[in-house]
């Protein structure tokens, strides 16, 4: 087996992205519209969790913890461009952005179904 079996020769061939590039994507990411969802408002509470009390107040809550997630890999054709890593990591945070509010809702009308049934 050589380098070429396994692509190396083309991955020393890539142009390395900047630190500019990944900012200007990260940047692009942040400022991507929010997905829109009927999620509740949420209270902030100590070590960055993110509580979603339940909307009949009876004293039941789903925790959240954004920073405990990890980012999954990032998709790139092997000739990528700063467009294309931009794209990626949009696409990445759209991704993690709708897991964790279909998360939130599961919890939520799991919640519903066992303790209202039929509110
Ligand atoms: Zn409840």
């Amino acid at each position: 087996m050589s380098d070429s079996d396994f692509g190396l020769d083309a991955i020393a061939r890539w142009p390395a992205p900047t630190v500019e590039d990944y900012l200007r994507a990260r940047r692009e990411a942040e400022q991507a519209p929010p997905v829109v969802t009927a999620l509740p408002m949420p209270d902030f509470v100590r070590g960055g969790i993110v509580r979603y009390r339940c909307l009949l107040d009876c004293g039941w809550f789903h925790d959240e913890n954004p920073s405990a997630e990890r980012a999954g890999p990032l998709l790139l054709p092997v000739d990528f461009t700063t467009e294309d890593l931009s794209a990626a990591i949009t696409s990445a945070a759209e991704v993690r952005s709708k897991a964790y509010a279909m998360r939130v809702e599961q919890a939520i009308a799991a919640h519903f179904e066992e303790a209202h049934p039929g509110r």
